[in-house]
């Protein structure tokens, strides 16, 4: 199979401090990491490869220090990686970003072959919007798959086990399909000194605009339908009360006189 994982750099949410002033992130000294979905979405591609044999190639697009995270992912399962940068490509929103990335799929595939399965992460830990995987099966007109936990070749179809509110279901998908992967019951292995050597010395060639076919009206800031109006930090809630009488009838007596007590001003 040939397989392709889509991965974003991220600062490590755990580690990240608002601006109280402007609101903003504070940036500067975060570590980044690969998004960690990404990891997992990795993890299913290269357990997909293992019983199924092929290639699975990872891409990114994002600054130039976005290299190290395609590193970091050459080194737990990754054969080739690309990375996409160009300052065109600043400021783009969601629907901004899929695009380039299926501009920049159909562009690998004219070096590489077609592509059976993109796999996403389900959302970026920064961004959170859990749009660009489904867009870029809209852009590329794939059926999608979302919230997958594991998935098998079944024949000429991918059986992908995902996840509902009620439990798991089992799809059989036709290839090529966008799959986006939440977290699963298996970790991400481990690099080994040998792969950590090889992805150390892999090339990784970058991808500019004017690598990949596309309509630049499109892409950054430009082409971003989405506009931030504003953005604030909510105001941070108050400790809860908690109620335990005796007994449930004074512990529910004790609720109700809290609901409806008169307001203090
Ligand atoms: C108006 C606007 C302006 C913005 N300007 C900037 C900016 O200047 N610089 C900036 O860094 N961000 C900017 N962003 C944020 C940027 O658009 C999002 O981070 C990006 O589109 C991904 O969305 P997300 O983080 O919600 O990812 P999600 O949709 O939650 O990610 C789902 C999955 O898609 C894949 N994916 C997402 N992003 C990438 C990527 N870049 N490369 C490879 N795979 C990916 C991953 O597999 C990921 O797990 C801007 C957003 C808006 C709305």
């Amino acid at each position: 199979m040939n397989i392709l994982v889509c991965v974003k750099q991220v600062p490590d949410t755990t580690e990240i401090k608002i601006d109280p002033v402007t609101n903003t992130l504070i940036r500067a000294g975060v570590p980044s990491i690969v998004n960690t979905f990404d990891t997992y979405a990795l993890e299913v591609a290269a357990r997909l490869k293992d019983a199924s044999g092929g290639e699975t190639t990872v891409l990114s697009m994002g600054p130039p220090q976005a290299e190290k995270a395609l590193r970091e992912c050459l080194s737990v399962g990754a054969d080739k990686a690309y990375l996409l940068s160009d300052r065109a490509f600043g400021g783009s929103d969601t629907l901004a970003t899929s695009y380039i990335i299926s501009r920049a799929i159909k562009a690998i595939e004219e070096m590489d072959g077609k592509f059976d399965v993109i796999f996403c992460g389900k959302q970026a830990i920064d961004g959170d919007t859990a749009q660009v995987g489904p867009e870029i099966a809209e852009h590329l007109g794939y059926p999608q798959v979302t919230y997958s936990i594991e998935v098998l070749k079944k024949d000429s179809e991918l059986a992908v086990k995902r996840e509902t509110e009620e439990g798991f279901e089992v799809l059989a998908v036709k290839t090529p399909c966008v799959i986006t992967v939440t977290k699963t019951s298996f970790d991400p292995r481990y690099a080994s000194i040998k792969s950590r050597v090889f992805a150390s010395r892999a090339n990784i060639p970058t991808l500019s605009a004017s690598d990949i076919s596309l309509d630049i009206s499109r892409a950054g800031l430009n082409g971003s339908p989405t506009k931030v109006k504003k953005t604030f930090t909510p105001p941070a809630k108050q400790n809860g009360v908690i109620i335990r009488e005796v007994t449930k009838e004074a512990t529910a007596k004790k609720l109700l006189e809290a609901l409806f007590a008169p307001a203090t001003a």
